[in-house]
């Protein structure tokens, strides 16, 4: 395993790709496996075209990231190696944040652990907000315990370029930026915490809201950017210390839906689109000296604007794919996406 030093000096930003296994549904209908990762860095797609003679043959592509997870990876095992690593950063007073990305069904939700709600059944204290959250308690409670500190959470969601608090009935909140580039969520929620098991009641209120009144699940929050985050704070003079954002991004063939005979669709997915543009050039730019940081071109990176500047910042972000052949431009353009970032 990597040590906390080696990720934080040597990485600002850290991409890795995960692979979901084939569900029982796509099982059922013999869908195809074209994914291989054949080592711990390297993902191969197993892309099907077509010759002119109209026979079938396999084109492979292979990308290299940080680390590629296959199938038999867990949770805990993706989080030791993407988030854990910064939460350390944060009581250094830095920023870290760890988005999920990829396309609807691929896993963010699943590796986040917000697929649950307190009707739920799924088991969410496996995801990645609960083991940061737990390992935060950790450090605040032995190696940190000088500074004195005191942890908060928020969680809301970006629809359409509107910022909705989570924990707060689904208040829409205004975003305002001051004079000096400083960016605030007006009236956002920040709830005291101080063990794990407050936080994923949290979590499990703030999913209920999030996903009532809809039909599905995956339905709205395919099309919205879920942020989870934990602050920490001087007890003393209430000023924050370091702040996590765990974000469980839009899905991402979501940006595609520009075309689309519905007006309310279109105009969502030319959002989603802006959005995951600037958040790739805003990751690109870490790290950059003088780079450009489009921060003000989303709601998304302007709300994140913390966490792309300043060298303390640390940034992971973990790759869903698909295994499906069904799935397999969705999953090239989410390897893409992600090569350009690293
Ligand atoms: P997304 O949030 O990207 O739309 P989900 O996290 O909801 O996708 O995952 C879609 C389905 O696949 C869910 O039923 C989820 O439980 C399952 N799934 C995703 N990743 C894994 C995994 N690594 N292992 C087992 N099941 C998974
Ligand atoms: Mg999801």
């Amino acid at each position: 395993p990597i040590t906390l030093t080696d990720a934080i000096e040597n990485h600002q930003i850290c991409v890795c790709v995960r692979k979901r296994p084939l569900s029982k549904k796509e099982m059922g209908k013999a869908e195809a496996d074209v994914i291989t990762i054949p080592n711990k860095e390297n993902v191969i797609v197993h892309e099907p075209k077509l010759k002119v003679d109209l026979t079938k043959y396999l084109e492979n592509q292979q990308f290299r990231f940080d680390y590629a997870f296959d199938e038999h990876a867990n949770n805990d095992v993706v989080y030791r190696y993407t988030a854990q690593p910064l939460v350390e950063c944060i009581f250094e007073g830095g920023m870290a944040t760890c988005f999920a990305y990829g396309q609807t069904g691929s896993g963010k939700t699943h590796t986040m652990g917000g697929n649950f709600s307190s009707k739920g059944q799924q088991d969410c204290s496996k995801g990645i907000y609960l083991l940061a959250a737990k390992d935060v308690f950790k450090l605040l409670n032995s190696k940190y315990k000088k500074l004195d500190l005191v942890v908060g959470a928020s969680f809301f969601e970006i629809y359409s370029g509107k910022v909705f608090d989570l924990l707060n009935d689904k208040a829409k909140l205004r975003v305002l930026e001051d004079h000096k580039s400083q960016v605030q969520v007006v009236g956002l929620r920040e709830e005291v915490v101080t063990n794990t098991d407050q936080v994923l009641q949290l979590i499990q209120h703030g999913n209920t809201v999030r996903t009532s009144g809809q039909t599905s699940a995956n339905q709205h929050s395919s099309r919205s950017h879920a942020v989870f985050q934990i602050i920490l704070r001087q007890r003393v003079r209430n000023k924050i210390h370091g702040k996590f954002s765990l974000i469980d991004l839009a899905g991402n063939e979501r940006g595609a839906d520009t075309s689309s005979s519905d007006r309310n669709t279109r105009m969502e997915g030319a959002e989603i689109n802006k959005s995951l543009l600037a958040l790739k050039e805003c990751i690109r730019a870490l790290g950059r000296k003088g780079a450009h940081l489009p921060f003000r071109a989303s709601k998304l990176t302007q709300v994140l604007r913390d966490s792309f500047i300043g060298d303390k910042s640390r940034t992971c972000m973990i790759s869903m794919i698909s295994p499906g052949m069904s799935c397999c431009e969705h999953t090239l353009n989410t390897l893409r996406y992600a090569d350009r970032v690293k």
